[in-house]
């Protein structure tokens, strides 16, 4: 399955710096940064910074040292704000769109981190 990634995507012009971003955390191969729509009182992105246009395009060319990176970054932002059950917080819903299906609006990896109230049900299903 070939990828297409889009150089000018939104995420792709704030890792190249020339739109802004509220950041949370930036590590060697991702970056965190606040939801410019927030839907919840927490609602944090986190991208990785190499060419990855969704979930399996990452899972399949990102290298391991990626994969690990981001998989840590988007802990830590949990745990940096304080989020994670485990530790006393009230949890969060980890949410990676991909493809038409999913409502993918950015062609550019990302794991929305929602929390800050209870996120009722996980679908809203049709009517
Ligand atoms: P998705 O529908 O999963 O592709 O989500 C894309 C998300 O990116 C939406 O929640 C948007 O509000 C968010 N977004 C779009 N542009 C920006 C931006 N410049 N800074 C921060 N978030 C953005």
């Amino acid at each position: 399955m070939p990828y297409s990634y889009d150089p000018e995507n939104i995420f792709a012009r704030i890792l190249r710096g020339e739109i802004p971003a509220k950041t949370v955390l930036e590590t060697g191969h991702s970056l965190a940064f606040h939801d410019i729509r927030a839907q919840a009182p927490t609602h944090v992105l986190v991208i990785p910074k190499g060419p990855y246009v969704n979930w399996d395009h990452f899972a399949a060319a990102a290298s391991d040292a990626e994969i690990v990176d981001f998989t840590r970054a988007v802990a830590r932002v949990c745990a940096e704000l304080g989020l994670e059950p485990g530790a006393g917080g009230q949890g969060y819903r980890l949410l990676a769109n991909s493809g038409p299906h999913s409502h993918q609006e950015v062609p550019h990896l990302h794991v929305h981190i929602l929390a800050g109230r209870p996120l009722g049900p996980m679908l809203v299903r049709p009517e």
